[in-house]
């Protein structure tokens, strides 16, 4: 049994064949699908799509991109969203000064205003962190979620290791399968099991051999012998860990 912990399924992608990609991925034993919120209307698109599902959960959140438009308003509409069923995560929140889409004043405020309603409500967060280690690390520090994981981690060794010191988790994509990604397997090789998660972030980040297709939540199933053979266990052994910790990370099932 595999868990997906971040993927898209509610973007326009998956409108042709939604359904058969959620039966495909139970078939390769991907039997969890956590969809993540980007925006408003996503994060009621994810919950509709776990009360529809079964297998299917949902994170709310408004992503560092759209964090210009995250105000008062906007705050407790994400509230009453995340009071909803099934929803298991406030996320994707957090920083990317890569494609600075809002501004960093935005985007930190967006950031500390996710991550207290999730201590409000006791959920885990799910960060986006794109060229924003330090910051992210800063906020992080000083807000202190009760829990998070780094999503799609990208980062060096020392922000891997002052993620790890906090008590996070650390969750990888399958860009980790891609020939130039050997910092990104160095990565996975420090990250201890017990705080591994997979996802594959579809439609996006197709798996090496997948690459300009979309990508979606069966993949997870090719990112866990990817993980197996960098660290040396058997795949039996990261379906294990890493779906332990995506059950108690979110409290599914
Ligand atoms: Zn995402």
């Amino acid at each position: 049994m595999l868990v997906d912990t971040h993927c898209h399924l509610d973007f326009p992608q998956f409108e042709p064949d939604r359904e058969q990609v959620i039966l495909r991925a139970e078939e390769a034993g991907v039997n969890y699908l956590v969809n993540i919120g980007a925006t408003l209307d996503s994060s009621a698109a994810a919950c509709e799509l776990a009360a529809k599902y079964a297998q299917v959960y949902a994170g709310v959140g408004v992503h560092p991109h759209e964090a210009d438009g995250f105000g008062p308003e906007a705050e407790s509409k994400l509230r009453e969203l995340a009071l909803r069923k099934k929803v298991v995560a406030i996320g994707e929140t957090g920083l990317d000064f890569y494609r600075n889409l809002s501004s960093a004043e935005n985007q930190l405020s967006a950031f500390n205003r996710q991550i207290q309603l999730a201590k409000d409500l006791k959920l885990p967060i799910v960060i986006h962190s794109r060229q924003a280690e330090e910051q992210v690390l800063k906020v992080l520090k000083s807000a202190m979620p009760l829990r998070a994981v780094i999503h799609c981690f990208s980062g060096d060794e020392s922000f891997l290791k002052g993620c790890l010191d906090l008590g996070f988790f650390i969750s990888f994509t399958c860009n980790i399968t891609y020939k130039k990604a050997q910092g990104l397997r160095d990565m996975v090789e420090l990250t201890p099991l017990d705080k591994l998660m997979l996802e594959t972030d579809a439609p996006y980040l197709s798996p090496e051999g997948f690459r300009g297709k979309r990508n979606e939540p069966l993949q997870v199933k090719l990112l866990a012998e990817a993980v197996s053979l960098i660290k040396g266990v058997s795949i039996g052994e990261i379906a294990e860990n890493t779906t332990k910790n995506a059950k108690g990370f979110f409290g599914l099932g």
